[in-house]
């Protein structure tokens, strides 16, 4: 297929393998996080890591979207979705993410009218339709999903729909990176850049990584190639003794970014002083709000929202998963009581988790083998 398999060619896979076991150094230990959990799950449903020198390891980050969200948060969001005359709308990978006691799926199940939407604009849909109910929708994502809850805003406003309102758990990616790179737990060297953020926020947000942390960021694509490429260019800065952002994925990633997604995001958002993110606790000016001029559309002010705040079950370990401290089989519940039908914590969840990817992929059996 035409744009999609010269991103996987296994031939040229090799070649840069190659080229990256010329570069490192056998002496040394390179930690590379991958920021998103799109990338953790191209490095293993197509053996990347198999490709690398062992000296050079993968460590998973934060950027799996639904993985962040807290458990109270998700106890909010059923709060919600049992209030009289509500249909509580969110993607499908939020259905089965477990709150303190149980999951919107369970709500639904037990009578809430909680519906899966492949976007915000479906909401708008439903409160078209539906203009005597109340439509509440679950926003969760980084930037790169913000946008679109916005432009749904801005059309609702612009229609005089007034039953719809948003429950905004949109995140900003920069924030959770500075708290990681100042934790004292972790060393790393280099970053794969979250490519579909950058597609809205551009590369020079991540500047502050090589200039204040001297580690380089290589914002990068999600085929194989992209992949491999992206961690051969870390490398090859590490090897000339250089850190700078580079764009590998240059076919979508402008540097500055999405102007008119970045305007709309100005627009209709501004930031939390303060969010709670599963794992890593509160991270200041980490999170979006709707800004005062979206105020009459946040479900947040139109509905008694309870806050709740929920410590995470002691045998759940998405935070150190989350922060890259452990590998996902290193959590003790992992593939037993933890699996993707049965999940205790979000990374198992996601379709992007890090967890999810082992699972799904096969690392648990090679990890044990190795370790
Ligand atoms: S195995 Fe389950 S509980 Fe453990 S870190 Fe992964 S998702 Fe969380």
């Amino acid at each position: 297929m035409k744009f999609v398999d010269e991103y996987r060619d296994a031939e040229l896979g090799r070649v840069l393998s190659g080229e990256i076991a010329a570069i490192v150094d056998p002496r040394r230990h390179y930690k590379i996080m991958e920021v998103c959990g799109g990338h953790t799950h191209a490095i293993y449903k197509y053996g990347i890591d198999d490709l690398l020198p062992a000296n050079v390891e993968l460590v998973h980050g934060p950027g799996c979207p639904v993985c962040v969200i807290p458990m109270g948060r998700v106890d909010d969001g059923i709060a919600l979705a049992r209030e009289p005359n509500v249909i509580f709308t969110c993607f499908g990978d939020m259905l089965r993410v477990p709150g303190s006691r149980e999951t919107l799926l369970d709500a639904k199940a037990g009578g809430a009218d909680v519906r899966m939407v492949y976007s915000p604009l479906d909401a708008l849909r439903i409160a078209r339709k539906e203009p005597d109910r109340q439509v509440v929708f679950f926003a969760i994502g980084f930037e790169t999903t913000a946008p679109s809850t916005a432009l749904t805003l801005k059309r609702a406003k612009a229609e005089g729909v007034e039953n719809l309102s948003v429950m905004c758990s949109h995140v900003t990616i920069v924030p959770p990176l500075r708290a990681l790179l100042e934790s004292p737990d972790l060393r790393l060297d280099g970053f794969v850049g979250p490519g579909h953020v950058a597609t809205v926020v551009g590369a020079r947000p991540f500047e502050f990584i090589p200039a204040v942390y001297g580690k380089p960021v290589v914002i990068s694509g999600f085929e194989p190639l992209d992949v491999l490429q992206s961690i051969h260019m870390i490398l090859r800065q590490l090897a000339e003794g250089r850190c700078t952002v580079e764009n590998q994925y240059t076919r979508v990633v402008p540097y500055e970014g999405n102007p008119r997604a970045l305007e709309v995001l100005a627009e209709v958002f501004e930031l939390r002083p303060h969010f709670e993110w599963r794992g890593l606790g509160f991270i200041s000016q980490s999170a979006l709000k709707l800004s005062d001029a979206y105020a009459d559309l946040d479900a947040e002010r139109r509905f008694s929202v309870p806050g709740v705040r929920v410590a995470d079950p002691k045998a759940c370990q998405c935070g150190e998963v989350l922060k890259g401290v452990i590998k996902p089989w290193e959590c003790k519940v992992f593939g037993t009581a933890c699996t993707p039908e049965h999940a205790i914590g979000t990374c198992m969840v996601s379709p992007e988790g890090a967890c999810a990817a082992y699972y799904n992929y096969g690392r648990f059996a090679r990890e044990r083998v190795l370790s």
